[in-house]
C-alpha cells in the first residue's frame, strides 16, 4: 500500500484531541461531548442516527442552567465577555436566585421552548464543526464550510447531525473512561475562573443530584446542641425538626456537621439556598467552637465569603 502521509486518527485519539486542544474561550465543546456520550449511551440500536439541533440545545440549557443558576460557576474566560448561552439564560431567568429544581422551575416558567430555540440559533453553529476537524475520521456528518477560518453553515441547513453507528458503538463502549476524561478537562478549564468547592463533582452532576438523608446528622445534633431552631430560636416540636445547610448545599456540595444546624420547617423552607446574615455566621462560629467542631471546620467564614462572592444571595435571616 502506498504511503499517504496522513493517517486517520482513531476515535479515541480524536476525542482526546478535541477535548484537550483548540479554542479556549468557552466550554461548548465539552457540553457537546457530554451530550454525544449521554445520547449514545441511551440508544439501543447501533446505526447511523439523525440528531436534531433541538435535542442538543435542550441538553445545553440543562448543563448551563445548573452551572449558572444552581452552582453559580463563572464562565467569563474572555475579558469582559461571557458565552452567549449564559447571557441568554440570564436574560430569561434573571439574576435572582432560583431555589426550585430544574423541572419545577420550567414547569412554573413557560419559556423553556423559546430559550432552547435561542440557544439553538446562537450557540450551536459555532460548536458543531469543532467536533469535526475536517481531515480526520469524524463522529458525525454535518453540512458546513470554512470561510476565512470561520465556520459557515448554509442557510438551507437541515439542522441535524448524522451520528455514525460506529461512533455510537465507540462512545457507548468507552463511556466511563471518556466521560471521566471529559469532566476532568472541563473542570480544568473552569478552575481558571472559579474558586468553588467540589468543582469536579459539580461538573459531573449537571442535572438533579440525589441528596443524602440527613437523619444521622439530626440525631447527632439533637444530642450535642439545643433543641431550638437555629434561626428563629423557637422550641422544636419532635415532628418538626429539620436539618439545614447553613451555607447552601449547592455551594458546599456536601453534608458536613460544621455546616449543619437544626431548624423548624418554616425557617428551613424560607432559607432554601439563600445565604444567612453575618450575625448568623458569628452564631454558627460560636456554636462550632462550643461543640469542638473547629478541627474539622474548614474555616466556615472563608466558605461563607467565597459563597457570597460567587453570587449567592442573602436571605431574610
Ligand atoms: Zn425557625
Amino acid at each position: 500500500m502506498a504511503y499517504t502521509g496522513v493517517r486517520k486518527m482513531t476515535f479515541e485519539e480524536l476525542f482526546i484531541y478535541i477535548i484537550s486542544k483548540g479554542k479556549k474561550d468557552n466550554t461548548y465543546k465539552f457540553a457537546l461531548g457530554k451530550f454525544l456520550l449521554d445520547y449514545s449511551l441511551s440508544l439501543r440500536d447501533i446505526k447511523d442516527t439523525k440528531i436534531y439541533y433541538g435535542e442538543i440545545s435542550e441538553a445545553f440549557l440543562k448543563y448551563y442552567w445548573f452551572q449558572e443558576c444552581k452552582y453559580k460557576i463563572k464562565q467569563d474566560f474572555k475579558q469582559n465577555s461571557q458565552p452567549i448561552v449564559i447571557t441568554i439564560i440570564q436574560n430569561f431567568c434573571g439574576a435572582e436566585y432560583i431555589p426550585d429544581s430544574y423541572d419545577k422551575y420550567f414547569k412554573k416558567n413557560k419559556f423553556k421552548e423559546d430559550l432552547t430555540k435561542l440557544i439553538e440559533k446562537k450557540c450551536l453553529n459555532d460548536v458543531i464543526p469543532r467536533f469535526q476537524p475536517e481531515e480526520y475520521n469524524n463522529f458525525y456528518f454535518h453540512n458546513h464550510e470554512k470561510v476565512n477560518k470561520k465556520y459557515k453553515v448554509p442557510s438551507n441547513d437541515d439542522k441535524f447531525i448524522l451520528l455514525q453507528g460506529e461512533a455510537i458503538s465507540f462512545l457507548k463502549k468507552n463511556y466511563e473512561l471518556l466521560h471521566k476524561a471529559l469532566i476532568l478537562e472541563w473542570a480544568k478549564f473552569l478552575e481558571k475562573t472559579n474558586f468553588t468547592p467540589k468543582l469536579i463533582s459539580k461538573i459531573e452532576n449537571l442535572g438533579e443530584t440525589k441528596r443524602n438523608s440527613l437523619t444521622r446528622f439530626k440525631k447527632i445534633l439533637l444530642e450535642i446542641d439545643n433543641k431550638k431552631c437555629f434561626y428563629c430560636n423557637c422550641n422544636l416540636d419532635n415532628d418538626d425538626i429539620h436539618v439545614d445547610h447553613f451555607i447552601p448545599w449547592s455551594y458546599v456540595f456536601d453534608d458536613e456537621l460544621w455546616n449543619l444546624v437544626l431548624s423548624c420547617s418554616k425557617c428551613n423552607l424560607k432559607k432554601s439556598d439563600y445565604l444567612a446574615s453575618e450575625n448568623s455566621l458569628v452564631k454558627i462560629q460560636t456554636r462550632n467552637e462550643k461543640l469542638n467542631l473547629v478541627q474539622t471546620n474548614k474555616d466556615i467564614s472563608e466558605y461563607y465569603h467565597s459563597c457570597k462572592k460567587a453570587g449567592f444571595l442573602m436571605g431574610a435571616f
